[in-house]
């Protein structure tokens, strides 16, 4: 069976032929040249119509996935048409290749593919190709995804950001939440009003108008953005950071606490108790446990915060708005008489969003921010995976990629 039998077999265009396969000198190679089919015209690349012929191009080489060990190219000289349509004289248009680009569209799927289950890295050491080239193969998969998705009816959203580098670089992340499907909607710079725009504007007023769940943090651009653009869905705010900015709070109280004591060569009673504080008690090991009782026993301000914090998580088995409410005010109350500053800021905050917090009862705890967090979990696991270059184009793709779900562009074979 000879190469040019598989290769029509898995990867054949109407309109052309393969010619000829040969290796290169350095035996490395197998290139494979291509030439129209006789009396075929040729389409213009602008207009994606027939044209008349103009002239040819000198020989390009087309990257194709490597077989056995070899690399593998496609040899075509491009023709040009006169196209009237256009009133240009324009480059044709071939279907195995892209533009400008000098991978096949086959081996960009592949590549992309593969660049999902590893880093770009490896994937370029896997292939013996280049961490530029996964680039450009996942670059090309995602643009034609984002081309062809269908958004549908999306029912609710979740907001949330994630440091991408030192010095306080935010992404903005847009997930769909929703029971059947979730998946990464958008990806922005910055977390500022400016750049959420940028998700309203490419939704379209038709789908935000539908959304009827908000999930998001209490990162005040978000919620004016939210307040504005949505004033019809329920904007819940995410338990998930609520309970993360209590166990901040928490912590610098413990931590203060500790630097005190050990100032005042008190007993380092707080010493290696980070954990014991942070992780919910029911969670603790036996002999964790008894040191938490022992820890509880002294009359600490780290110990009265801790008493707070795990109080709050009442809130949460709450069914009823009204009670939840109740409960809410109570808290705060309580804890505005602590005297524990980080604390009474949590209490001041909660109070300001109060309405917001208790919509979450209202929406009858179907929202649940978990879906977020384990999505932003993915998202930042992703990001470890594909950097090499930690540009914000390089993290929006490589997001995009795995989170997605996007359509992939269609191919003459499934070359697994
Ligand atoms: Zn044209």
């Amino acid at each position: 069976m000879e190469l040019i039998t598989i290769l029509n077999r898995c990867h054949h265009f109407r309109g052309f032929v393969y010619h000829h396969a040969r290796f290169t000198t350095d035996k490395k190679s197998i290139e494979i040249s291509v030439r129209p089919r006789k009396g075929s015209a040729a389409i213009c690349s602008r207009c994606h119509r027939s044209a008349p012929g103009y002239d040819q191009l000198p020989e390009r080489r087309f990257e194709f996935i490597p077989l056995w060990g070899f690399f593998v190219f496609l040899l075509y000289a491009m023709r040009r048409v006169d196209c009237r349509r256009c009133a240009a004289v324009v480059v044709e248009e071939v279907p195995w290749a892209d533009g400008k680009r000098s991978l096949t569209k086959a081996y960009m799927l592949f590549l992309a593919r593969w660049a999902r289950r590893l880093s770009w890295k490896e994937t370029a050491q896997a292939f013996r190709t280049s961490w530029e080239k996964v680039f450009d193969a996942v670059e090309h998969v995602v643009t034609w995804g984002l081309e062809h998705r269908t958004l549908g009816q999306i029912d609710a959203i979740g907001v949330d950001e994630i440091q991408y580098a030192k010095g306080h670089k935010y992404l903005t992340l847009v997930y769909q939440i929703d029971i059947g499907i979730t998946r990464l909607l958008w990806v922005g710079k910055e977390r500022t009003v400016q750049s959420f725009q940028g998700f309203f504007t490419t939704m379209g007023q038709e789908v935000i108008s539908k959304i009827a769940f908000i999930c998001s943090d209490m990162w005040e651009p978000y919620l004016k953005l939210i307040r504005e653009k949505c004033s019809e869905a329920l904007h819940i705010l995410d338990r998930f950071h609520i309970v993360a900015k209590m166990n901040k709070a928490l912590d610098d109280v413990r931590a203060d606490e500790a630097r005190r004591m050990k100032r005042e060569g008190r007993d380092p009673v707080l010493h290696k108790s980070r954990w014991l504080l942070l992780r919910r008690s029911e969670n603790l090991g036996i002999e964790q446990h008894f040191r938490l009782r022992d820890l509880l026993r002294y009359n600490l301000r780290t110990v009265r915060a801790y008493l707070l914090k795990e109080a709050f998580q009442q809130l949460w088995t709450y069914n009823s708005p009204a009670w939840a409410g109740k409960f809410l005010d109570e808290w705060c109350r309580q804890t505005m008489r602590s005297r524990i500053e980080p604390m009474k800021k949590i209490a001041r905050s909660l109070r300001q969003h109060r309405e917001l917090i208790l919509n979450y009862f209202r929406a009858q705890k179907l929202i649940s921010s978990g879906v977020v967090e384990g999505l932003n979990n993915k998202a930042k696991v992703t990001m470890r995976k594909s950097y090499g270059f930690r540009t914000y184009r390089v993290l929006e793709l490589a997001l995009y990629h795995s989170l997605g779900k996007l359509p992939e562009p269609e191919s003459t074979h499934d070359f697994f």
